[in-house]
C-alpha cells in the first residue's frame, strides 16, 4: 500500500502528486522503466495541471473576468480541466473539438456542462475548418479568453514547476532519460527545461505518431506534409510555439498499430488502462531502452486513462474495422445492445 492522503477539501486539491509505477513484466533491455500516472488526476489525464496553471494565471493578469468565456481547441482532455476548473468558478467553457476523438472524452465533456462544437480532423492549419483556427476566430466574435494551450507560456510552466520536480523526486533525482509525446508542446517543453537546469544529464526522447511532422523534422531538419494518424492527442501538422524541439535529443515515429499494441500490452500485463497516446509513448521507450548498451533510468507518462477509449484502443471490432487487430476477434462489442 502506498501513503494514505487525507481528505481533501476539493476534485481540484487532487490535482497532481500522481504515482509512479515501474514496469517489471516488460522486456526493457538494460533498463529500469518507471511510468507516471496522469490518469490519477481527477480528470483522468496530464492536462489538469496545465487548465489549472492557464486559468489561474488569466485570472491573475485580468485575461479571465468574473463570468468570463474560455474557449479552446483542444482534443478533449484540456477541455475536460478547464471544465473541472472553471465551471465551479462560474465561467463558460466552449470548446472545439476535431471530430476523430472518442465518443466516451466528448459525453464526458457534454456531461460537465460544456458547450462542444465539432469539426473536421482532416485539414490543417489555415483551413476555416480546423480546430486551432475555429476556436481562435469564435473566441474573436465573443470576445471571450482563447486560452491557446500551444502558446500559452503557463502550460510549459505547470510542468516545469510540477510534474518535472515530482519525476526527479519520486526517481531520486537520478533519470537518464524521460520519454513524451508532443501535442502542444507543453510537457515536453516545462519537463525539458526543468531538467536542463537540475539534471543535465537527463535525455528528452520523442514518441511521435507516424504522419506528424514532428520526429521527421528532428531527424532530418526536413518538415514533410503532415498525414493522419488515429492515436489521440499528441502528433502535429505544425510546430506549436510551445514545442521546443531543441530539447530533444532523440525522436521515435511510432504507428498507430504498434501504439494501439503497446496500450494493450501495459493493460494485460502490468494492469494498467491508459489511453492511445500513452500507447506511443509505451512503444518509444520500449524501443529507446532495447537500443541502450548500458543501464538507465527512463520515465514516461500515462498521459490519460484508458477508460476514455474502451469503444476504440480497447474495443477488439473496431480495431479490425481499421486493420489494426492484434488478435483473433472474440464476440463484437459493437454489436451488443445495452
Ligand atoms: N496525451 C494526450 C491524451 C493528450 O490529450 C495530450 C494533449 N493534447 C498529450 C498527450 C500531449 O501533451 P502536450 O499538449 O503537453 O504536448
Amino acid at each position: 500500500m502506498s501513503a494514505l492522503r487525507k481528505p481533501a477539501r476539493s476534485a481540484l486539491d487532487l490535482i497532481g502528486a500522481t504515482p509512479v509505477v515501474e514496469l517489471t513484466r516488460f522486456d526493457t533491455g538494460p533498463c529500469r522503466l518507471f511510468v507516471k500516472l496522469e490518469s490519477a488526476n481527477p480528470g483522468g489525464s496530464i492536462k489538469d495541471r496545465v487548465a489549472l496553471s492557464m486559468i489561474s494565471a488569466a485570472e491573475a493578469d485580468g485575461r479571465l473576468k468574473p463570468g468570463g468565456i474560455l474557449i479552446e481547441a483542444t482534443a478533449g482532455n484540456t477541455g475536460l480541466g478547464l471544465a473541472q476548473v472553471g465551471l465551479p468558478k462560474g465561467y463558460k467553457v466552449i470548446l472545439v473539438v476535431p471530430d476523430k476523438m472518442s465518443r466516451e472524452k466528448i459525453a464526458h465533456l457534454r456531461a460537465l456542462g460544456t458547450d462542444v462544437r465539432l469539426t473536421r480532423s482532416d485539414v490543417g492549419k489555415g483551413h476555416p475548418a480546423y480546430y486551432q483556427d475555429m476556436a481562435e476566430r469564435l473566441a474573436d466574435e465573443l470576445g471571450a479568453f482563447y486560452v491557446n494551450q500551444f502558446a500559452n507560456p503557463a502550460n510549459p510552466a505547470a510542468h516545469e514547476t510540477t510534474t518535472a520536480p515530482e519525476i526527479h523526486a519520486q526517481l531520486d533525482g537520478d533519470v537518464d532519460a524521460v520519454v513524451v509525446g508532443v501535442g502542444s508542446g507543453g510537457t515536453l517543453s516545462g519537463i525539458g527545461r526543468y531538467f536542463k537546469r537540475v539534471s543535465p544529464k537527463t535525455e528528452m526522447v520523442l514518441a511521435d505518431p507516424e504522419g506528424s511532422v514532428l520526429a521527421p523534422l528532428v531527424n532530418t531538419g526536413k518538415l514533410i506534409e503532415a498525414g493522419s494518424w488515429a492515436v489521440e492527442g499528441i502528433g502535429e501538422d505544425f510546430v506549436p510555439p510551445n514545442c521546443d524541439l531543441s530539447l530533444v535529443s532523440s525522436a521515435y515515429t511510432v504507428t498507430d498499430a504498434e501504439s494501439f499494441a503497446a496500450a494493450r500490452e501495459l493493460l494485460s500485463k502490468e494492469g494498467i488502462l491508459a489511453g492511445s497516446s500513452s500507447g506511443t509513448l509505451l512503444a518509444a521507450a520500449l524501443k529507446y531502452c532495447r537500443a541502450q548498451t548500458v543501464p538507465k533510468r527512463v520515465v514516461t507518462l500515462v498521459c490519460d486513462t484508458g477508460a476514455k477509449y474502451l469503444s476504440k484502443v480497447y474495443d477488439d471490432g473496431w480495431l479490425a474495422e481499421q486493420g489494426l487487430a492484434d488478435r483473433p476477434l472474440h464476440g463484437n462489442l459493437s454489436d451488443l445492445v445495452i
